[in-house]
């Protein structure tokens, strides 16, 4: 019934969405309930690879602790009606993502690569940003129409397609002008913690300095535009230009944790 009532809205608002460019006709209470459905598909694909929540309590804890910062600065629109659950994978994959709804996924590869804490609290805040800016909804109604993403929700998908948005998350691209609101937002959030603010541009600094190797998938779906990582930086020196801690040597010890 819903989805009937929603039908020739939808139509009517992806007509104008061509013209305006940024729409988002999936409804936002939905984001949680699709984003379950995707994070149990990507669970039990990747159910070799899961680091168990319990048995690594010490690690998750750790994690959950930089979370819950960035949850704790109040910029997030959907801090409270998000799931933001974490998950680590544990290969070597250099990639990190959220889906919609706040369930973030960390591969190991990505976090032994990475440096320091600030760097994990940068790509992390950009990652949730795609969250809570909608760019994984926004760019998964572009990709597979508003009306399934809607009919998975409310059940009536067919259990393949939910397969192929699980894996299409992973490899999602949301655009340049999405990844420049996480970048902005990564910045503005860790602005509001203990943190550098722009731990983010230090990595993707490092991405650039290891430039001409085979791009890693984080670099697929993340291209480093030339002045990525300077539009990041003088974002932090318009904000006011705070120094913040980079936790290297901690996050260096957690790291260990890694079996
Ligand atoms: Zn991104």
């Amino acid at each position: 019934m819903r989805l009937m009532l929603l039908l020739p809205l939808t139509l009517m608002m992806e007509a104008c969405a061509s013209f305006v460019g940024k729409i988002n006709v999936f409804p936002v209470q939905y984001d949680a309930q699709l984003g379950a459905e995707v994070a149990r598909n990507i669970d039990s694909t990747n159910a070799a690879i899961l680091m168990d929540s319990a048995q690594n309590a010490e690690l998750y804890a750790y994690l959950y602790g930089i979370r819950d910062s960035i949850l704790k600065t109040g910029q997030l629109e959907h801090a409270q009606d998000f799931t933001w659950r974490l998950r680590i994978l544990n290969d070597s994959t250099l990639n990190a993502f959220c889906t919609p709804g706040g369930y973030i996924y960390f591969y190991t590869g990505l976090m032994r690569y990475l440096e320091s804490e600030d760097q994990l609290a940068g790509v992390m805040a950009h990652e949730m940003a795609h969250a809570d800016k909608r760019h994984s909804t926004d760019a998964l109604t572009r990709q597979f129409g508003t009306d399934i993403l809607i009919s998975l929700v409310l059940g009536g998908a067919q259990p393949s397609m939910l397969v192929q948005i699980a894996n299409g998350l992973t490899h999602l691209s949301y655009g340049r002008s999405a990844e420049t609101e996480s970048d902005i937002s990564s910045v503005d959030w860790l602005y509001k913690t203990a943190y550098n603010p722009v731990g983010a541009a230090g990595f993707f600094q490092k991405m650039l300095e290891n430039g001409g190797q085979e791009p890693p998938q984080f670099l697929s779906t993340h291209p480093n535009s030339d002045n990525r990582v300077e539009d990041m930086n003088e974002h932090w020196k318009s904000l006011g230009g705070k120094t913040g801690a980079t936790f290297e040597e901690r996050y260096q010890q957690k790291l260990k944790l890694i079996p």
